[in-house]
């Protein structure tokens, strides 16, 4: 390397340090002076009420919440849904598509800690193969994501939902397919199989003719 080249690199590293530390400053200035502070008064301001799922469901729900003197609440300073304080990237509880899950089981492969469970079941018309259970436990969850990097579909993400409270272990252990959904693609399964197997049968009674 000549001279002139560790001296750009030199004053580039320099410059690099302080522009980087002059941003972070920027930002703690910013969100120490200029923005609104809000005390949320948890949980009569929590919007994303029900389950997990919800948060998607209704991705663009306002938060309305409800004036609560006695709890210190006031609806004056609180003017924005809740949802805006939370980080778009927020890990909370896992939310699941089972229309777009083509249960893969990359999901379940790249959990380290066994918190998914799926079984699949081929039906037709259907993309992969049909859930016919999907089974997260939420009391193991690290939120550590990779199960959302790997799924080719996105059929598991991370909602905002963060309130996991509970009394109840069992509570925390979801079951996204229900049994009605269940049985009917069990059926349908069955269904599928026994064409295939007629249709092989039929071909096989093709064949033996041919050869005679
Ligand atoms: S977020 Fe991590 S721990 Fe939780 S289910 Fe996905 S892979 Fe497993
Ligand atoms: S990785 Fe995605 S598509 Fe595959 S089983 Fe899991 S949720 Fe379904």
């Amino acid at each position: 390397m000549k001279p002139w080249q560790h001296m750009k690199m030199y004053f580039g590293n320099i410059y690099e340090a302080v522009a980087t530390i002059a941003v972070g400053m920027w930002i703690t200035f910013k969100t120490a002076f200029f923005e609104r502070k809000v005390t949320i008064q948890y949980p009569s301001h929590d919007v994303l009420e029900g389950k997990a799922r919800d948060a998607v469901t209704f991705p663009e729900q306002e938060l309305n919440p409800p004036f609560e003197p006695f709890l210190g609440a006031s609806q004056q300073q609180y003017r924005g849904p809740l949802q805006a304080r939370i980080a778009d990237r927020y890990r909370g509880f896992l939310g699941y598509r089972e229309d777009k899950c083509i249960s893969c089981n990359l999901c379940v492969q790249a959990c380290p800690i066994e918190v998914i469970a799926v079984e699949g079941v081929k039906i037709e018309g259907r993309k992969g193969r049909a859930p016919v259970m999907f089974r997260i436990d939420y009391s193991k969850c690290m939120f550590c994501g990779l199960c959302v990097e790997v799924c080719p579909t996105s059929a598991i993400f991370f909602t905002r939902r963060f309130a996991a409270a509970t009394f109840s272990y069992h509570s925390l252990i979801e079951n996204f397919i229900s049994e009605e959904m269940r049985q009917q693609r069990l059926e349908l399964a069955r269904q599928l199989k026994q064409k295939k197997r007629s249709k092989t049968i039929k071909r096989n009674a093709k064949d033996e003719t041919t050869h005679f």
